[in-house]
């Protein structure tokens, strides 16, 4: 349960590929040019599958898959996506290698898989997105954590945004079983 007001960490449930599509298209709304992402979980947890919904948020239109071959692909949307895997990157400096600084620098959005490797070769302002499996096949927790100043002044935002998957909703409605609207 996330508590009210100046909470600085938003915890997310999904319990389908596609929930977890349409959570990252919501956040996608709050995003700004600049943005930086960085995806951590195991393998299969829905780091590709957040990537494609948040896509979609930022209206890309182009189907996206994961990069991990490519190690980065780009977008082109409201704001333009750069999406990075660097699961396979043996180096530190093969990120900076392919550019990460000028994507940074770029007024688009970018994502990054695995990102918590190469943190050291970061700027300290993103948002951290930790998915973990739950108790059932589908089900995941997503914890947002805003590192720097950039995300952390959006957090009541993204807790509003994201009220669907936090379930704020239903505490600040209350138990819906016969209670009457006043
Ligand atoms: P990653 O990029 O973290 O390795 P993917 O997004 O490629 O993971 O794959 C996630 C897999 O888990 C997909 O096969 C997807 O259908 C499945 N899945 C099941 N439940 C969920 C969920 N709640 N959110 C995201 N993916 C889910
Ligand atoms: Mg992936």
């Amino acid at each position: 349960m996330n508590p009210p007001g100046g909470s600085t960490r938003v915890t997310a449930r999904t319990d389908s590929p596609e929930a977890t599509r349409a959570l990252a298209s919501a956040l996608a709304e709050l995003a700004r040019p600049c943005d930086l992402l960085l995806l951590v979980g195991d393998l299969g947890a829905g780091k590709t599958a957040f990537t494609q919904g948040f896509g979609r948020g930022l209206g890309v239109d182009d189907q996206i898959t994961s990069p991990t071959f490519a190690l980065v692909q780009s977008y082109t949307g409201r704001l333009d996506l750069y999406h990075l895997d660097v699961y396979r990157l043996e180096q530190i400096n093969e990120a900076l290698d392919l550019g990460l600084s000028e994507m940074l620098d770029d007024d688009s959005v970018t994502i990054i898989e695995w990102g918590d490797t190469i943190t050291r070769a970061l700027p300290r302002d993103y948002l951290e997105v930790r998915i973990t499996f739950g108790e059932e096949d589908e089900d995941r927790v997503l914890e947002l954590t805003p590192v720097g100043s950039r995300w952390q002044a959006r957090m009541r935002a993204v807790g509003i945004a994201l009220a669907s998957w936090t379930g704020a909703e239903d505490v600040a409605r209350g138990p819906e079983d016969g209670v009457e609207p006043c």
